[in-house]
């Protein structure tokens, strides 16, 4: 009798979940406070950026795998996920076609806005999931500064870092390299040719070249605005021609996977909440 009610409990909550939308546009402001409940209380925000992404794939590449990524995850954990956002670090492909860079005091401003607004519909845990490259030094900097001032929410940001296993099996069907497979490469095509393939100009891939121009080589151990660049002149880091839809399609799986966990890890977390209640204390007067 119990076993039956739990799993009565069970598909009423998979139906209200399937029932409900897990993007905040979509949702109905009735819903709410069932969308928080559901999410317990916490808010996705995919982080895309405008950027050239070698002669061949969609300047909005990144923002596509952000958002395409985050909704599928809140169809199997649910969560309410953010509109469209792409603000922030891109100044080294300010001379690529397409490129959107606001500056850069504004794009911690607009971020530190947009988080308040989120938590003020009463979200209180905030997940930040970057796609972009050029985004983690900024982004580990604005969670950092957090600490700043007394807020009555939590930013988690979710930097996967390579999962050594599952890029070992890619390598079974992979035709280049991993090394230099970095920007509109094999990996990020393949994807792309998963989510939009309309979008990719496959015939074009070659038209540029992504290979590492290690022009900088020398100077191991120091960082200038320009290394990334001096390596990639073309904002192209890799061989778009070797992607395949197959190799896109495990690379979203796993994407979306490992993000679920991330996810129900943050819903479920009591811990963070406390440990910064505690350190805002402690702050001194
Ligand atoms: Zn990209």
């Amino acid at each position: 009798m119990f076993a039956r009610f739990v799993l009565l409990l069970l598909a009423g909550s998979i139906l209200m979940a399937q029932e409900l939308p897990v993007r905040w546009d979509e949702l109905v402001a009735s819903d709410w406070k069932r969308a928080l409940e559901l999410s317990k209380g916490t808010c996705l925000l995919p982080i895309g950026i405008l950027e050239k992404h070698g002669p061949h794939v969609p300047v909005g590449s990144d923002l596509f795998h952000a958002t395409y990524i985050s909704r599928e995850v809140a169809k199997r954990e649910y969560v309410v996920v953010f509109p469209e956002y792409f603000y922030g670090q891109i100044y080294e492909a300010k001379y690529g076609e397409g490129t959107f860079a606001l500056p850069p005091a504004l794009i911690s401003k607009l971020l530190q806005a947009t988080l308040d607004e989120i938590a003020r519909n009463g979200f209180k845990k905030i997940l930040i999931y970057s796609t972009h490259g050029g985004n983690p030094h900024w982004l580990r900097f604005f969670v950092q500064s957090q600490l700043d001032k007394k807020r009555d929410y939590v930013v988690y940001y979710y930097d996967p870092a390579p999962d050594t296993a599952f890029l070992e099996q890619l390598s079974k069907i992979r035709k280049t390299p991993l090394a230099g497979d970095e920007h509109a490469g094999e990996r990020e095509t393949s994807s792309m040719l998963a989510i939009r393939p309309d979008l990719v100009k496959m015939d074009r891939a070659g038209d540029e070249d992504g290979s590492d121009q290690k022009r900088l080589a020398d100077m191991p151990n120091i960082w200038t605005a320009t290394s990334w660049y001096a390596r990639f002149p073309n904002h192209y880091a890799g061989v778009g021609s070797a992607a395949t839809a197959e190799e896109g399609k495990l690379l979203v799986e796993h994407g979306i996977g490992a993000l679920v966990k991330v996810v129900r890890g943050v819903k479920d977390d009591q811990t963070t909440p406390k440990i910064q209640e505690e350190n805002y204390r402690r702050q001194l007067k």
